[in-house]
């Protein structure tokens, strides 16, 4: 019989939360051993035998992953990898904008076919698997997901060259403020006072100044993230007592990329890269 945080609380632990175990309480303690697989013998207070029996039905429960907390990263990954995999890989190469290459290629997906994919300033490998960066180590589980999202996408338009503030696309108005709060402020934040500074980090991203298209912003920097995906950093310094400001634009194609979790993403991703220059 399955034991859920109650079953655990009342039928095995000791009830005296005396914190020998690590937490306040016997039940937050029952409550990670359910749900994040804590083993039940930290608490020291329980009997071998009922321990045994006890371990064997949390083993049990938790092979059926059953009120295990879930693991919100790779389901991400899990489900864009998949829809991603149920289309050929020569199909997607030609829809993105990459090459293929097959088993001859050199490199660290020899003799597996794999998609070569421009990204920044540089390029990943992408398999029905796993996406790396060239050298062939593993992105993260969230930037997989990214390019996966893109992968399965569909969209085939190339890039209009029509920038647009997040807000302008529809369906956005819960992201703005995210937008507002994890991009655009720490970018204000980390570059306000030194432009310079942001300039180099722009360009060492491979941004190309597009300065000579926009008149009010001191700085425009535009990033080919994808072949298809393109992104325009906007930023103004201080001036005459008013603070720094930045702004993302995004070609008006980009929603036939990626969703909007993935743009935001992407947004975020930009401004870590950018700021994380400067540590
Ligand atoms: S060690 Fe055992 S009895 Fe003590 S608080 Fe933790 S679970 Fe409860």
């Amino acid at each position: 019989m399955a034991l859920s945080v109650v079953d655990l609380y009342t039928k095995i632990l000791p009830k005296t939360n005396c914190r020998d175990c690590g937490y306040p309480t016997c039940i937050a303690f029952a409550g990670m051993v359910v749900s994040e697989k804590l083993p039940l013998k930290n608490c020291p207070h329980i009997a071998p035998d009922v321990l045994t029996d006890a371990q064997a039905e949390l083993t049990a429960q938790y092979a059926q992953g059953k009120w295990l907390k879930k693991d919100m990263a790779a389901e991400a990954l899990s489900q864009a990898r998949g829809k991603a995999g149920d289309i050929p890989l020569k199909e997607i190469a030609q829809r993105v904008g990459s090459i293929l290459e097959d088993a001859n290629t050199s490199g660290p997906f020899q003799g597996t076919p794999h998609i070569r994919l421009p990204y920044f300033n540089t390029h990943l490998l992408a398999t029905k698997e796993r996406v790396t960066d060239a050298g062939g180590k593993d992105l993260t589980r969230n930037e997989q997901t990214f390019v996966y999202i893109h992968l399965a996408a569909g969209g085939t338009a190339a890039p209009s060259g029509r920038m647009k503030s997040l807000k302008e696309f529809p369906n956005t108005v819960s992201k703005v403020k995210s937008m507002e709060s994890h991009v655009e402020a720490p970018l204000r934040k980390a570059f306000g006072g030194k432009p310079e500074a942001l300039k180099a980090s722009c360009e060492a991203l491979g941004g190309t100044d597009v300065g000579d298209r926009y008149e009010a912003p001191d700085l425009a920097y535009q990033f080919r993230v994808f072949p298809r995906v393109y992104v325009t950093l906007l930023f103004w310094d201080e001036k005459d007592g008013f603070g720094a400001d930045a702004k993302l634009m995004f070609d008006d194609t980009v929603m036939d990329h990626m969703d909007i979790e993935a743009v935001m993403f992407m947004s975020e991703h930009l401004c870590n890269r950018l700021t994380s220059t400067l540590e």
